[in-house]
């Protein structure tokens, strides 16, 4: 009983934090956090590093203790569990008992589920895993560095890793690191109040391959950053190769424009989210890891309704595996229901095409629908027709080149710029704004 409340009251409290966070922040800091276990002692939370734990007890610590009962010496009853790092798998270690001040040693941490082989491809990361293949297969010398950047939970790590399985399958003298940001910063740290920088140094300097995951982290933190740009150009110049991952692309990090302009010197390369038909494939993937026999309608039924997130996909298989494995049953639809209720999404019923878009736009900015479809370049019509190309990229899930061909014949690019311009103009301008989130509902009534 006590621990189904426990279970209750954290979706509660992640309902109250989603009304008070904007949906990025959300996304990023609160979402990739999952129960990993909950008992009457309380809930072990997982998280994908420190910095989520932390962030969630420095802004969250007060409301938590009202959705959770603290300990009688005021504690919460809240564990966690870095994720990742519990998942990792040393493949190869030079045990030493050496103290921290003599020389790092070298031991390659990887998670041995993150290979090539169990990297499902589809169009949205295609282009990236021919890329990260291309650098496993020579190192340092094709793309170098290789900088992967995309949304949380779609297998930047997973690709990352798999780097380094088949560069260490391949050739096992070459010295490889694969470190996360928080954990190279860690290191510089100890190795600092140490005295032991230098040994630190010529370890970093004399690897033939570094992995370095989330570099988003080294934002706003400039002593850090300085110490890895260094290590990082002694590396590149040796021809040495790097692959880094981030979040966001190069440009838009807050870093020294000297190091944005390195990470930009090799291939800067982005993993989207997968179309339906990658999601349907990565699902039959696991289940089928996990030794879980999904039918084929259902995996369909999973993929449609959990569709920005990779991670979520993964924790929505394990928990239909866990609770099949418990009970004892199969998987069927009513099941999938039950399980996964607060984890499916469901977009809206209406069918959205690009006339009912044509429409809405032309009626919320005055103008005819046949003008937006026409070539006219003055302002009153190219302006809504931008906004119209912006909602019909943002609405409905078809191929760029089919969603311009309703446009008086425009290119994709066309319509992807006027979705980017849309989008940048919506952040400082309050009406258009508005006017959007108008046309939005008009559209889903
Ligand atoms: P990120 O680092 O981008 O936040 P991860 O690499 O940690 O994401 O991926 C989250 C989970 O989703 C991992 O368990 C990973 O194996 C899985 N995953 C992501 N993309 C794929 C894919 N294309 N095929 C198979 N598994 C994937
Ligand atoms: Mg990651």
């Amino acid at each position: 009983m006590l621990t189904l409340n426990l279970e209750t009251a954290w979706a509660e409290f992640l309902d109250f934090v989603k009304l008070k966070q904007s949906i990025v922040e959300y996304t990023n800091w609160l979402q990739p956090i999952r129960i990993l276990k909950s008992s009457e002692k309380g809930l072990v939370l997982g998280v994908p590093n420190i910095f989520v734990q932390e962030y969630l007890l420095e802004n969250y610590s007060k409301e938590m203790a009202n959705f959770f009962p603290p300990n009688n010496d005021g504690s919460l009853p809240l564990f966690f569990v870095i994720e990742e790092a519990e998942e990792e798998v040393v493949v190869e270690e030079e045990v030493s008992s050496q103290p921290l001040d003599k020389e790092p040693v070298f031991d390659l941490k990887l998670n041995r589920n993150y290979t090539f082989e169990d990297f499902i491809e589809g169009p949205s990361n295609q282009f990236v895993k021919s890329a990260a293949i291309g650098v496993a297969m020579r190192p340092g010398k094709t793309y170098n560095p290789l900088f992967i950047h995309g949304g949380v939970g779609l297998g930047k790590t997973h690709l990352l890793h798999s780097i380094g399985h088949f560069i260490h399958q391949n050739n096992k003298k070459l010295k490889i690191q694969c470190i996360t940001t928080e954990a190279f910063i860690n290191d510089l740290v100890e190795h600092l109040k140490s005295k032991s920088i230098d040994q630190m140094k010529r370890f970093y300097r004399t690897l033939d391959v570094l992995l370095v995951d989330d570099i988003q982290f080294l934002q706003g933190r400039q002593n850090f950053e300085e110490e890895f740009s260094q290590t990082f150009e002694a590396l590149i110049n040796q021809g040495k190769q790097i692959v880094i991952t981030s979040d966001k692309p190069p440009g838009q990090l807050r870093l020294s424009e000297r190091l944005t302009a390195r990470m930009e010197w090799g291939l800067v390369a982005n993993i989207g989210v997968p179309d339906l038909e990658t999601r349907v494939a990565i699902v039959q993937h696991k289940a089928e890891k996990k030794g879980l026999n999904i039918p084929n309608p259902i995996a369909f039924f999973i993929a449609e309704h959990i569709f920005s997130n990779v991670r979520q996909l993964e924790g929505a298989i394990n928990r239909l595996g866990a609770y099949c494995r418990m009970c004892g049953m199969d998987v069927t639809q009513e099941l999938v229901e039950k399980t996964l209720s607060e984890m499916l999404q469901f977009v809206p019923k209406k069918r959205i095409t690009v006339e009912s878009i044509l429409k809405s736009v032309a009626s919320m900015f005055n103008v005819r629908v046949n003008d937006l479809k026409s070539t006219s370049r003055t302002k009153e019509i190219a302006f809504p027709r931008q906004v119209a190309m912006y909602l019909a990229k943002e609405l409905i899930n078809d191929s760029l080149v089919k969603l311009a061909s309703n446009f008086g014949g425009k290119t994709h690019s066309t319509l992807l710029h006027s979705w980017t311009k849309i989008k940048k103009q919506m952040e400082n301008d309050e009406k258009l704004r508005r006017q959007i989130i108008m046309t939005k509902q008009n559209l889903e009534i």
